[in-house]
């Protein structure tokens, strides 16, 4: 695979692990650590019930804020489709306003998500959808930092987009505060934290980390036009501890230690940079970049 940097085409310098790169010209960052999804080894090392409860809360008020976001800009409502929907919690959302569907890949979190009752399908993007389908908004809600080959993607988007459609990524942020700190972590040999943020060992690992302003930078480059971009916060309260525990790998004192740490700098931590962010952009020239 070219190790050149999606956003500037500038060569990737080697990071600060043998798996990370970044870019010293626009500050993107690389991983090449492989997905593997619908490994079961792998799912094991997730108590997925666990992990669906200690990340609901945060989650659900982060989509109903970006839906807030989203229906100003496209306020006739529309076909939208969100790719990588998992538990289905912003398809659910979603519905009140558009025309939804949700695309899943992985085989258990379809299957419950479908088991819902709600409109999603089983596959990627775009290879699950119909041969003509187009919709006038497309999702991605901490997915697209998962995707290795994200040029095929955003091509795809912008050919299943209407014209004046809008893309909305939502994702992590190399700009945020754990983000930097877990980089600072790992320079002095605490690895752990770094790993974690960048999901090693787990499913489907980050591949890339973007800050607002890369991100923009590789949207304009792809014929997309970016209207509105901001900060979700990283954090809530609720669901925290068990959150911290889902990954199974650390001690009840610790887990404890964590949260403690956490719940009290939480109100300091809202004022300092956060770890997601969101871009929406709008399609601005037909067919083919
Ligand atoms: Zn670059």
């Amino acid at each position: 695979m070219k190790n050149s940097c999606p956003v500037c085409n500038g060569i990737l310098a080697p990071g600060i692990q043998a798996w990370h790169f970044e870019c010293t010209t626009c500050c993107y960052e690389k991983g090449n650590l492989q997905p593997t999804i619908n490994d079961s080894s792998s799912h094991e090392l997730i108590n997925e019930t666990e992990r669906e409860i200690g990340l609901r809360e945060i989650r659900v008020s982060n989509f109903n804020k970006l839906l807030g976001v989203i229906s100003k800009l496209q306020p006739t409502g529309g076909k939208l489709v969100d790719v990588g929907c998992a538990h289905g919690w912003f398809v659910e959302a979603a519905m009140m306003k558009f025309d939804v569907l949700g695309i899943e890949p992985d085989e258990v979190v379809f299957k419950s998500t479908a088991a819902k009752g709600l409109p999603v399908r089983r596959g990627y993007f775009p290879d699950a959808l119909e041969r003509f389908e187009t919709f006038d908004v497309v999702v991605f809600n901490d997915v697209i930092e998962h995707i290795p080959d994200i040029d095929n993607v955003l091509t795809a988007c912008h050919e299943r987009l209407n014209e004046g459609g809008l893309l909305v990524l939502n994702l992590p942020s190399s700009a945020g505060i754990f983000y930097r700190l877990s980089r600072l972590f790992c320079r002095i040999g605490k690895l752990g934290f770094f790993e974690r943020l960048w999901q090693k060992d787990l499913p489907s690992p980050h591949v890339h980390y973007f800050n607002s302003k890369n991100l923009s930078d590789l949207l304009k480059n792809r014929n997309f036009a970016v209207i509105k971009s901001g900060t979700l916060p990283t954090l809530g309260l609720e669901g925290l501890y068990t959150r911290i525990s889902y990954t199974g790998k650390l001690g009840t004192i610790s887990k404890v230690l964590i949260y403690c740490t956490i719940a009290t700098a939480l109100p300091i931590l809202r004022l300092l940079p956060s770890d997601i962010i969101y871009v929406v952009a709008k399609k601005i020239r037909p067919g083919r970049y």
